[in-house]
């Protein structure tokens, strides 16, 4: 750190982003990315007339997306904040909601805390119950900001959309935030509910079941005061945080949403084939409704498994936290990575036998 820096930033820890190694050409699942790539639509919307307009502003008002979003949601533009992937959006949540503190789970997005640290929030976290569930009844009359990934990651377990009512209900004088970055590969949305609660903030991204990690896009359904909340920080700090080209693709992704969803259904399926794969080769799997697995070996470390992945040419990532430590988070890529993944996995469990 330099002499000059403040006390909250030498203190903080910054989120560590699973790592993009350039050494040589690995099987990526490490990040949750798609393994699928976004929609004919955009990638012939990206073309040379929309690269020549980069010289000019792109819309801060985001309009043509928040209509399209707004359909598609079934709310109006006026619930609807977008901005520079959704880590943008829970930075703005931690820095409006954040006074009277928060609590989230204990193993959970590493980012929350890392928020909350920045913007100076006392945040409690509550521990996953023994089979890595959120234990939904800590969440009920806290009154403080409620952050609650659903799917949780990096377990994959969901929860019922009647546990989430009663958190939202329970908690009428604080926002509660739920993230629902994977909601499409089988969770319930709690969308609909920013109908009838103004306490609840709805995070969706983009970059996980739409395949654009790298456009940066997030976007959050809300009561509109809410909104007005998040669109004043976006005014405050930086109105075009969402460039030309990655509106235009945000918008017509939305117009091509079958795409995405058969997409989720191959996911999941998928999903389901690995699953099944890897207890047959006696790993505990946690049972997820994400694009990804959270998995331990019987007979392997969570690091040595890992490491011996990465030799061979596999990323998944490794969490190093005690009680998360024999696992690993396995992203669901194409049917014949994960065929590749499960191949390299058995081999690895064969040498580590005969070690
Ligand atoms: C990936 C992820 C995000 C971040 O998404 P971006 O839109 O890429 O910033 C947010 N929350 C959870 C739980 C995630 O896994």
């Amino acid at each position: 750190m330099s002499k000059y820096s403040s006390e909250i930033l030498n203190s903080i820890k910054a989120y560590t982003p699973g790592e993009q190694p350039r050494d040589k050409k690995y099987i990526k699942l490490n990040t949750n990315e798609s393994p699928y790539p976004p929609s004919k639509g955009v990638i012939e919307a990206i073309n040379k007339s929309e690269i020549e307009d980069l010289r000019l502003y792109c819309d801060p008002e985001c309009k043509r997306l928040k209509e399209l979003l707004s359909d598609a949601y079934n709310v109006r533009p006026q619930n609807i904040f977008v901005s520079n992937g959704s880590d943008d959006i829970l930075n703005f949540a931690f820095m409006a909601y954040g006074k009277d503190g928060a609590v989230f789970p204990d193993i959970t997005y590493g980012f929350y805390s890392v928020f909350a640290e920045l913007h100076n929030i006392k945040y409690e976290t509550v521990p996953l119950t023994d089979d890595f569930k959120i234990d939904t009844g800590m969440y009920l009359n806290r009154n403080k900001l409620i952050v609650i990934a659903n799917p949780n990651a990096p377990t994959g377990i969901d929860i019922p959309l009647e546990e989430i009512e009663k958190i939202i209900k329970s908690n009428p004088q604080s926002v509660v935030l739920i993230d629902e970055a994977y909601v499409d590969f089988g969770g319930e949305s709690c969308a609909e509910l920013t109908e009838k609660y103004d306490n609840l903030l709805c995070v969706h991204t983009y970059s996980k079941s739409r395949s654009m990690a790298g456009a940066r896009l997030g976007f959050a359904i809300a009561n509109e005061e809410i909104i007005k909340d998040l669109e004043k920080i976006k005014y405050s700090t930086n109105p075009y945080n969402i460039n030309r080209l990655t509106q235009i693709a945000g918008a017509v992704a939305i117009t091509e949403d079958d795409y995405y969803k058969e997409n989720c259904k191959k996911i999941i399926q998928t999903r389901e084939y690995t699953a099944n794969a890897l207890k047959e080769l006696n790993f505990t799997v946690l049972p997820s409704k994400t694009n990804f697995l959270f998995a331990k070996s019987d007979i392997i470390s969570g690091e040595d498994f890992y490491l011996k992945l990465k030799d061979r040419g596999v990323l998944v990532r490794h969490f190093g936290s005690e009680r998360i430590k024999d696992f690993n988070r396995i992203t669901i890529g194409s049917y014949d990575e994960m065929v590749k993944f499960i191949e390299i996995t058995k081999q690895i469990l064969d040498e580590q036998r005969k070690a």
